[in-house]
């Protein structure tokens, strides 16, 4: 009878296993990032949380599999957004808000734009640059506590003393202080490597610098180089302890050069790279973060009277415009391009608009989309798991309306977001 017993219960226990439920995802098109190619009439299998299959045709559903139709649409993977800013978004007279937001006021906005980032088809994205709640809400979103994208964050990003990111900057001087390591502000190597662990004992999951001035920071200079080369290869050598990727942000030509050869992992923004940094990019394999939407958004945001502080506005309108620019001619010579966006500098959401902008520039739509897929995966060291649609990888998958290789908006229209083998959204396909 004990015999018996445990006989049914091993067969229930092995027909649970045999019958573990498949998901069979028609797909109409599915754009294969890593040929460069469209296919038709495909079907991608799911199991659990990865795909267990690709194949061509609509693979007949067996008792049991259950079956998601996007035959009227355009699938590809979930897209990477290497650069955002998941705790703020723009608006006017935002430099305050750092003086009158609370923590927890502060990381309830960001849970909206964490939602709205994935519905807008980012399954990943890499938030460069926060108070720390962009680690809480990693953790979060991983938890399944709340809606968003995987997110890899470099946690407060690093500056030195007065820089973009330091904390303290133009406030009243009895006010100012002196940041240190701790906070992300550093002078010297010794500093470097303080400020690293402290990131990694904060629970970050790369490093990101200010290698040189920023637009929206509260200092005169936007393109001034402010790491030594020395201070960025320290980082860099405490970085590699951590198995941690760093980025830095850089406008300006010297600032750029520094980091390039300090032996960062990308050049965010880049805006004023000279012919000597693109032939530098292309001898270290450094990859290139443009942000064209940034530029773009905050030069348009300039012209709105009272939008940022008096000291923001000039360089907001002398460095937006020209990214767009410097990208092109970065493509053209061959550098390495990952898509980024610095959501949060504008509208989240709207990060759709850098494909625009990017083939403008004169990069066809393909590899601008092999840009925020596969060449993206590569830059987060993440190629094994996302950045295609492939048996074994993490089931990351959207579909938008329309074809995206002949109407770029349809990139807007995304219709179906699966991350991690759950789907989030699921609408039909007419208008909105
Ligand atoms: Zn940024």
């Amino acid at each position: 009878m004990r015999n018996w017993l445990f006989s049914c219960l091993a067969l229930i226990f092995s027909t649970t296993i045999l019958q573990a439920q498949k998901t069979l995802i028609y797909c109409g098109h599915l754009i294969d990032v890593k040929a460069g190619k469209v296919l038709s009439q495909m079907t991608i299998t799911v199991e659990k949380n990865k795909v267990t299959g690709v194949s061509t045709g609509y693979v007949a559903a067996s008792p049991g599999d259950k079956v998601i139709d996007l035959k009227s649409m355009t699938v590809m993977p979930g897209l990477i957004d290497m650069h955002v800013h998941m705790e703020s978004e723009t608006k006017k007279g935002g430099a305050s808000d750092r003086f009158v937001l609370n923590p927890p006021e502060v990381a309830f906005g960001a849970v909206k734009y964490a939602r709205t980032t994935l519905y807008s088809g980012f399954t990943t994205v890499r938030d460069l640059g926060g108070s720390g709640i962009n680690i809480a809400m990693r953790n979060a979103i991983a938890k399944g506590d709340i809606i968003g994208p995987r997110i890899y964050t470099a946690g407060k990003a690093i500056a030195t003393t007065g820089g973009h990111a330091d904390p303290t900057n133009n406030y009243r001087k009895d006010l100012m202080g002196d940041p240190g390591p701790y906070e992300g502000v550093i002078n010297g190597p010794q500093d470097a490597y303080h400020a690293v662990r402290q990131r990694y004992k904060d629970g970050s999951d790369l490093i990101k610098i200010t290698a040189t001035g920023g637009v929206l920071s509260q200092a005169k200079d936007g393109a001034n180089a402010q790491f030594t080369e020395e201070e960025i290869r320290a980082i860099v050598s405490a970085a590699k302890d951590y198995g941690f990727k760093v980025a830095a942000h850089a406008h300006g030509a010297e600032g750029i050069k520094r980091a390039i050869r300090g032996g960062v992992n990308s050049i965010e923004h880049g805006t004023f790279m000279d012919d000597e940094g693109i032939a530098l990019m292309k001898q270290y394999g450094t990859y290139y973060v443009p942000t064209i939407i940034a530029g773009k958004s905050t030069a348009d945001s300039a012209k709105i009277p009272g939008y940022y502080t008096d000291i923001v506005t000039p360089k907001a309108l002398a460095t937006g415009p020209q990214i767009q620019a410097t990208f092109a001619k970065a493509y053209k010579a061959g550098v390495k391009i990952a898509f980024g966006t610095d959501a949060g500098v504008y509208a989240h959401g709207k990060n759709w608009l850098e494909f625009q902008y990017m083939t403008e520039a004169g990069m066809p739509m393909m590899e601008a989309l092999q840009a925020a897929t596969v060449a993206a995966a590569d830059l987060l060291g993440a190629s094994a798991t996302i950045g295609s649609i492939e048996t074994g990888k993490l089931a990351d998958i959207i579909a938008v309306d329309g074809d995206p290789l002949k109407e770029i908006a349809a990139m807007s229209r995304v219709r179906f977001v699966m991350k991690d083998g759950t789907v989030f959204k699921s609408e039909s396909n007419t208008q909105p």
